[in-house]
């Protein structure tokens, strides 16, 4: 799973059986999953 810090919005990857969260770099616990990107395809005319 990837992660964005909420503080340095740097990127890291976590393994799913960590329990604790936390940022490498700030250490800030806050981080927000990255969201697999959804391209909606719409024609335009
Ligand atoms: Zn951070």
């Amino acid at each position: 799973m990837e992660y964005t810090c909420f503080n340095c919005r740097k990127i890291i990857e976590f393994e799913k059986k960590l329990r604790k969260i936390r940022c490498p770099w700030c250490g800030g616990k806050i981080l927000m999953k990255i969201k697999p990107k959804i391209v909606k395809k719409i024609k335009a005319r």
